[in-house]
């Protein structure tokens, strides 16, 4: 075989494609699939299509459109009976597809300002969080509006900037220390993942995090040398970036003797628990990163695990759960974050039909594919409303603006909010649970049954 043909095909994971037996129980769960129809925008096609593909038998052109499209939910995935590794598969075919397709020099230079230069840099995200905050508390903000210049945006970013929180001054931002001790007895050794857009846009979310953290017993370490987990990366088929950014973490992580890597975004940590896969052929990173991934939890496991903490004021409110497709099909973290909604006093949990389904965020697809992710959003925002709701609750930074977004397009603000599980607990006012009653670690766990 053509030496050329056999590379692609070690790239594109062409052998993971016959796992796929075409049966079709992934047309359902699939998202895309349901809003365009078409074989070749639901799991079974694509991976059809990667084949072929991989074979030579079809060009670029055809793989390009269903590839985009894909949400990358790895919904497909979890209902696969033969375990189909999709989020491989189309890991495979954008990195190809990023090597082959033609770009201009703009796109390039604006890529590689983007990924090699903003999202792997706390001075670079750090900025972007001054320059916004500084956005909304000037006159600049009304300015644009009134003059119609921020509908020039570019990638609807008009559209997000209206449904950002308001951001922390440069001052509150530097006011964050490194180590924080537990409140009480310290129970765990804590490495909080920050992330990158989570602590530039969602900064008192992570604050949030950390005082529940403590309150639950936890001495909360930030490493400086972190940075970007590398989904972004990953998505946009920029695997070597990708697996640069894994190395740096974990060597951030092994400076400190934690018990626990946390993180608070369901995107970040499915990125985090890959690591390991993402060094098959280089077994001492692979060594390294199995110990990192043994580690990494999201903090709703931690807190529920934990079980030490205890919620003292009551939040009367309809609340309805937006699961991130990526906490749910790839960390498989399912049951914690409900355990935890359910014990805020005078919460009433409503489920929501589809509440597992992606509601058209997934990483940046809601900037690239704006119409394709407005009308999921449409059908999830029909269901939100079903339910009555005051109050959304996820668990990712993406889903949060998605939801925020939904809310407002609906005209809905002056009844409802969508708000991240952390900001509700803390809303809650959590405290550390009697001594003598919080002596058992591992308590409840982490149970992964249907909800
Ligand atoms: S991906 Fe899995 S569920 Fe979908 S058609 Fe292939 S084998 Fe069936
Ligand atoms: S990842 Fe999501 S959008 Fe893509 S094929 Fe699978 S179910 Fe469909």
């Amino acid at each position: 075989m053509d030496e050329q043909l056999k590379q692609l095909q070690k790239k594109i994971n062409y052998e993971k494609t016959f796992d796929c037996v075409q049966c079709g129980y992934c047309l359902p769960a699939c998202p895309t699939y349901e809003s365009m129809q078409k074989e070749t925008h639901s799991p079974r096609g694509r991976i059809n299509l990667v084949k072929q593909f991989a074979e030579g038998k079809i060009g670029i052109e055809a793989l390009q459109e269903p590839i985009d499209r894909c949400l990358g939910c790895n919904a497909c995935a979890v209902v696969c009976p033969t375990n189909v590794e999709y989020g491989k598969i189309l890991e495979g075919a954008k990195e190809v597809l990023d090597e082959q397709k033609p770009k201009t020099k703009r796109q390039k230079i604006v890529e590689e300002i983007l990924f090699d230069q903003v999202f792997p840099s706390k001075t670079w995200m750090n900025f972007i969080g001054h320059a916004t905050w500084f956005y909304q508390k000037s006159s600049l903000k009304a300015l644009l509006e009134k003059t119609g210049l921020t509908k020039m945006a570019p990638l609807h970013l008009d559209q997000f900037e209206q449904v950002l929180p308001d951001l922390p001054s440069p001052m509150e931002r530097r006011r964050r220390r490194k180590v924080t001790k537990a409140v009480g007895r310290s129970r765990v050794n804590v490495g909080f993942f920050t992330g990158c857009v989570m602590d530039s846009i969602f900064f008192k979310i992570n604050d949030q995090t950390i005082d529940l953290l403590t309150r639950a017993g936890a001495d909360v370490f930030i490493p400086d040398e972190q940075t970007c987990c590398g989904a972004l990366h990953a998505h946009s088929g920029k695997l070597e970036s990708s697996k640069e950014l894994a190395k740096r973490n974990i060597e951030a992580f092994e400076k400190e003797n934690v018990d626990y890597i946390v993180n608070n975004a369901g995107g970040c940590g499915a990125r985090l628990i890959e690591y390991e896969e993402l060094f098959e052929d280089e077994p001492e990173w692979g060594e390294r990163a199995k110990a990192f991934v043994d580690k990494t939890k999201d903090i709703h496991q931690l807190l529920v695990e934990l079980d030490t903490l205890t919620f003292t004021k009551p939040v009367h409110e309809i609340v309805t759960y937006q699961s991130s497709c990526h906490m749910l099909n790839v960390q498989r973290v399912v049951d914690a974050p409900l355990r935890l909604l359910k014990s805020i006093p005078g919460v009433v949990y409503r489920e929501m039909k589809g509440s597992d389904r992606c509601c058209g965020s997934a990483g940046i697809y809601n900037m690239i594919q704006y119409d394709e992710s407005m009308e999921i959003l449409n059908k999830k925002m029909d269901n939100v409303k079903t339910t009555d709701a005051h109050t959304i609750v996820t668990t990712n930074p993406g889903c949060l603006l998605q939801m925020k977004l939904g809310i407002k397009r609906e005209g809905l603000e002056d009844r409802m909010r969508a708000v991240h599980l952390v900001e509700l607990l803390s809303e809650a006012e959590p405290e550390t649970r009697d001594e003598t009653d919080a002596e058992h670690p591992n308590a409840t766990g982490e149970t992964e049954s249907d909800f």
